[in-house]
């Protein structure tokens, strides 16, 4: 498995690639790897002939009191599974190599970044479009999957490649979880294990919310207060937001006629999480 640093050489390998015409998937992560981001990798070998993976703690997707600083990293341990799982590049670039001294441009995604992420994390999605386009240009996949996990992103992404006319093929891949129903997350490392437990009220609020969808109930006030009700009850839990949104255009809904999605970000301690699910009519 090859681990390539630069812009440069990252072009050079993936455009001896293409010349051949053959195809790229590229998995774009932060690191610290799980269980989710392996089955991305997993699905991704199966998309096209080379499997790339990119590791890159993103800074212009951190807010200025966000956890850039402390986001756990271990390249050792994230070079191993990515060769387990079979991928035969990894691009790890620097910060410097990434954005050197004056650079200037940034990709801002308008619409779907309105409410959610988009409002409570400033700037968030400016990053993270920058981010996806830059490694888009430098990896050239054909497929890039990303997880149902950041379903905002999900949607910022699909966006940007539409509105750029960009030639990429954007998969998604469902949330994986703990068995206990933790969506897995590299910011899981954080939690005590007292909030760890606490942390289950994530998966228990989507799980009510889906049970009163399933019930006929379709006004999403009480769907979210129901949900609000149950994430009151961990001591170490605070609100950032609970919402019940269009699907394709990320703007709350007053009411499910068919398909909604919930998302929620909640802070256990000083650890900001966030899951979402679909809520399907009957
Ligand atoms: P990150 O390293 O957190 O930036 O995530 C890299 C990619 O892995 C993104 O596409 C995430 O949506 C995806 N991902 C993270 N956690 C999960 C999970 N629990 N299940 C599925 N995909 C995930």
């Amino acid at each position: 498995m090859d681990v390539i640093t630069t812009v440069r050489g990252m072009k050079e390998y993936a455009r001896a690639i293409k010349d051949r015409r053959e195809t790229i998937c590229l998995v774009p992560t932060m690191g610290y790897l799980h269980e989710g981001h392996l089955e991305l990798m997993r699905k991704g070998r199966t998309l096209a002939r080379h499997l790339f993976a990119s590791i890159f703690v993103n800074p212009t997707q951190f807010g200025p009191s966000e956890d850039l600083a402390r986001y756990p990293r271990d390249f050792e341990r994230d070079r191993r599974l990515c060769e387990d799982v079979g991928v035969e590049c990894i691009f790890y670039p620097s910060v410097e190599e990434m954005y050197p001294a004056s650079y200037s441009t940034y990709v801002d995604v308008e619409g779907v970044t309105r409410h959610l992420c988009g409002a409570s994390r400033p700037g968030h999605f400016r990053g993270v479009a920058t981010v996806v386009a830059k490694l888009f240009n430098i990896c050239m996949p054909d497929v890039a999957v990303f997880g149902e996990k950041d379903y905002q992103q999900l949607v910022v992404i699909r966006r940007m490649v539409r509105d750029l006319d960009m030639d990429v093929q954007v998969v998604a891949h469902p949330t994986v979880r703990e068995s206990d129903g933790l969506a897995m997350s590299s910011r899981n490392t954080y939690l005590t294990p007292q909030q760890r437990m606490e942390a289950l009220v994530l998966k228990k609020a989507i799980d009510r919310a889906k049970e009163l969808v399933g019930q006929g109930e379709r006004d999403t006030s009480r769907i979210k207060k129901a949900a609000l009700d149950l994430i009151g009850e961990a001591p170490s839990a605070s609100v950032d937001y609970v919402e019940i949104v269009d699907p394709d255009t990320v703007e709350p809904v007053g009411t499910i006629d068919d398909r909604a999605v919930i998302a929620l970000a909640v802070r256990i301690g000083s650890t900001r999480l966030i899951d979402n699910a679909e809520l399907k009519a009957p």
